[in-house]
């Protein structure tokens, strides 16, 4: 039976994760107003904070699996800020959890001290990465890379990338392969960064790759010489999703969370009464409203909780991942949008981080795969649709 009941250890842990998050919050306008100016690697109440922690309960049998904490500290940190934290350690990028799932022991030990971004999206390849038009050629002991990669989360502060690329046009997705590059080689420049709606303290680059060698041992996984068992190849990075999708809910839920608490405040302080355990019917029809915006975020949670949880007991999650992602994708704008519109005035003035919670969640819903993309991968799992069905 699935069991969320949180041990000592995990609450105090949520509450330490919550406190990091307050300090978080007070830069969130700074950098949501100063878009080339990201977030310093400690921020000046760091050391405060860390030195003035009690230590954690001893770890114990009823302590949460770690996806699950996982999820529940990304809810409590992201309710602070979706991009600053307290303090900035090791990698975290999105590349970083494609080494680990598709790089050999060797190839992790080399690279996951650094902060490595992912590069998939090229201007003509989105949702369908089957389409990455990104070449690597093998001459004598390198490969020759050459293309263009936009939209790239963390693409300036990242000191590698994890880049798709083609060893094949004519395989197809067989063809595709994962490969490590790290900043400062010949032939990789960054010539832009993207001017956003949302996370702006979160950088987001363009990269181009010009006739940029890197040594052959660089890509990913197993040998190219036997392409079809490479885990770095597409199936093996693809895994990789399957842990981030619900990450990326839980990152989105943490802004809704925000968006919820800040609102209740507010109607509380207007005197706007939200009977618990009354039937919606007897609620005032702000209090309602209010009501299923709340009920519409617990369902979320619980199905992203659903998700880590199967992940620590090592059962398969590829179409829960699917279901958590595209629920919260549209649960967390709803939410947020509501939350502005039942404020009002209040909702959209800059005075206050609800209609910046509003701007930042939009992406839940379209990086790691759009909601309809997550609807059609959900329909393969439920009706054993094919990928040629669903075209
Ligand atoms: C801020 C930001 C950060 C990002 N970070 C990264 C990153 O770190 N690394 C990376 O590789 N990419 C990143 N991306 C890219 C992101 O993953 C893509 O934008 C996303 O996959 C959608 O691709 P696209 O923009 O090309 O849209 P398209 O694929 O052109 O889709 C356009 C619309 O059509 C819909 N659509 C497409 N195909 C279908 C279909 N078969 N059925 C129904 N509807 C469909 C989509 O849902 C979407 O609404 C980022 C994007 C943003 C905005």
């Amino acid at each position: 039976m699935i069991d969320f009941t949180l041990s000592e250890r995990d609450r105090a842990q949520l509450e330490r994760t919550r406190a990091a998050a307050l300090i978080c919050r007070k830069y969130a306008r700074y950098h949501d107003e100063n878009e080339g100016d990201f977030p310093p690697d400690e921020l000046p109440e760091a050391a405060e904070f860390y030195a003035n922690q009690t230590p954690l309960p001893d770890a114990s049998d009823d302590d949460t699996a770690p996806p699950v904490m996982m999820a529940l500290q990304s809810i409590g940190q992201f309710w602070g800020d979706y991009s600053v934290r307290l303090k900035r350690t090791g990698g975290g990028g999105l590349g970083n959890a494609a080494l680990s799932a598709a790089g050999t022991p060797e190839q992790q030990e080399k690279w996951q001290h650094l902060v490595l971004s992912m590069a998939i999206t090229e201007p003509g390849c989105g949702s369908d990465p089957s389409r990455v038009s990104t070449t690597a050629v093998l001459d004598g002991d390198e490969w020759v890379l050459n293309g263009e990669k936009i939209f790239v989360t963390t693409g300036i502060r990242a000191e590698g990338v994890v880049l798709w690329a083609t060893i094949d046009k004519s395989a197809g997705r067989a063809g595709i392969k994962s490969f490590l590059v790290e900043k400062g080689t010949p032939g990789f420049e960054v010539p832009h960064k993207e001017k956003k709606l949302g996370i702006r303290a979160d950088d987001t680059a363009c990269y181009v790759f010009k006739d940029c060698r890197i040594p052959r041992e660089n890509l990913l996984g197993l040998d190219e010489t036997i392409p079809k068992k490479s885990s770095g190849g597409f199936r093996g990075v693809m895994k990789t999703f399957n842990m981030t999708r619900p990450m990326t809910a839980a990152m989105g839920l943490g802004l809704a969370k925000a968006a919820l608490d800040f609102t209740r405040d507010e109607l509380e302080k207007a005197g706007v009464e939200l009977e618990y355990g009354s039937a919606l019917g007897a609620q005032s029809a702000v209090a309602e409203r209010f009501m299923r915006l709340e009920a519409l975020y617990e369902a979320s949670e619980l199905t992203t909780l659903q998700c880590t949880w199967m992940a620590g007991q090592g059962l398969p999650n590829n179409m829960e991942s699917s279901v958590c992602k595209a629920h919260a994708g549209s649960a967390v704008r709803a939410i947020t949008q509501g939350c502005v519109e039942l404020l009002g005035p209040m909702g959209i003035s800059r005075e206050h981080l609800l209609e910046k919670w509003m701007r930042d969640c939009r992406i839940t819903d379209i990086y790691e795969g759009t909601g309809e993309i997550q609807r059609l991968i959900i329909a393969r799992g439920l009706f054993d649709y094919t990928r040629a069905d669903l075209k």
